[in-house]
């Protein structure tokens, strides 16, 4: 079972992950748009570990909920709505159950990304934060590990494409040949399930 605490320690990890890769996403996202996916996602993380502590939400949709409200409220870029979107509905279908299965939380983000899937309007193969995050939700049946393999796999598989939705769609086909920063911090994400739940 998944209690509020292995969901704060997703977000804690996740945001410790960014901590370690904002560079990174920065030089990708000057690549194909403009810098700033690295501070964006860390200012956002930091700005959610601060909430968590401070209001130490005690169940699984509430933590993630006030996540997605933070995400939300302090990222400006366009991965900010979508992230908080994705957050706040898989918070939303967890109800307010003290724990979940993980099958339900399966369930849940399968939720999140669709409600990405209908703000943003991107679909798989978009080169979009959707190409880590769907391959990942598929993959959940299996367990954290088969998750984190399946976003790493589907963040690297956005280097060929073009992309056809956000700023880097811009480009046209000068977008093709990187990795799509949002699938990259998406991939990191679903990686910090799997350290979350071996602490
Ligand atoms: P901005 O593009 O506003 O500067 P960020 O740099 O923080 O915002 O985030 C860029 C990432 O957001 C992209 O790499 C992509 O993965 C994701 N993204 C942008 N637009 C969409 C969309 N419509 N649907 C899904 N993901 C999107
Ligand atoms: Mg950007």
């Amino acid at each position: 079972m998944l209690d509020a605490d292995f969901f704060r320690r997703w977000m804690t990890v996740t945001a410790a992950s960014i901590d370690r890769e904002t560079e990174r996403l920065t030089a990708l996202d000057s690549a194909i748009g403009d810098a700033d996916h690295g501070a964006n996602m860390q200012r956002g993380f930091h700005a959610v570990t601060a909430a968590l502590e401070k209001e130490a939400p005690d169940t699984p949709g509430a933590v993630l909920a006030l996540a997605g409200r933070r995400l939300v409220s302090t990222v400006g870029g366009a991965s900010g709505p979508l992230y908080g979107t994705l957050l706040r509905r898989t918070g939303k279908a967890l109800g307010d159950a003290a724990e979940v299965e993980p099958a339900q939380f399966a369930e849940a983000l399968r939720a999140g990304v669709e409600g990405v899937m209908a703000l943003g309007g991107a679909a798989p193969g978009d080169k979009t934060m959707i190409d880590a995050l769907l391959p990942a939700v598929d993959a959940l049946g299996g367990g954290f590990a088969a998750a984190r393999a399946a976003a790493e796999e589907g963040a690297v598989a956005t280097t060929p494409l073009q992309a056809r939705k956000g700023r880097a769609s811009y480009l046209g086909e000068r977008s093709i040949g990187h990795q799509d920063p949002g699938a990259t911090s998406s991939a990191l994400l679903v990686a910090a399930l799997e350290e979350a739940a071996d602490d």
